[in-house]
């Protein structure tokens, strides 16, 4: 059974709130991860907890129990030149920036031709999530797991 201190694999197709397809999880990885130690969204990990293997369900994630409410202060106009892309932007694009913190990924919304307008927010704020989850294999967490917060191989933390 699914409680803190196991790893779980499992298989999703994730869709958005219309029903359209916008990801799933590649047929021969599963997702990998160590229950209890926020590494997935707090909505999916809730109802994962108390599920064991060969379960299947649907859920449905709010924004605040996923990715957050999108936030309209994260859309920034920046310098082309901060925009590590090759080749010509278009609106829609997820694209690395060089930022103090290191890189993150925007989306972009708007090209101009010093400054691109972009969206700052994690692709999936604002959005409610539905889940189809089935659940593959559940396992004790080794002790290093544990320690380290994550679950390692296949699907988990290659170090
Ligand atoms: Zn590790």
């Amino acid at each position: 059974m699914i409680e803190d201190g196991k790893v779980v694999r499992f298989h999703y197709i994730l869709r958005d709130e219309q029903g359209d397809e916008i990801e799933r999880s590649a047929e021969d990885t599963p997702m990998t991860y160590l229950h209890g130690a926020n590494n997935i969204i707090p909505g999916l990990e809730a109802a994962l907890s108390g599920k064991t293997e060969g379960d299947e369900l649907d859920v449905t994630v709010t924004p605040e129990q996923g990715y957050g409410e999108s936030d309209d202060s994260m859309h920034q106009r920046i310098s082309a030149k901060y925009l590590r892309h090759a080749g010509k932007l278009r609106p829609g694009m997820q694209v690395p920036v060089q930022t103090d913190d290191g890189q993150r990924w925007v989306t972009v919304i708007k090209v101009g031709l010093k400054t691109v307008d972009v969206d700052a927010n994690h692709p999936l704020a604002g959005k409610t999530l539905n889940f189809h989850i089935s659940i593959s294999e559940v396992r004790d967490a080794s002790d290093e797991e544990k320690a380290h917060g994550h679950a390692h191989g296949p699907g988990g933390h290659q170090h």
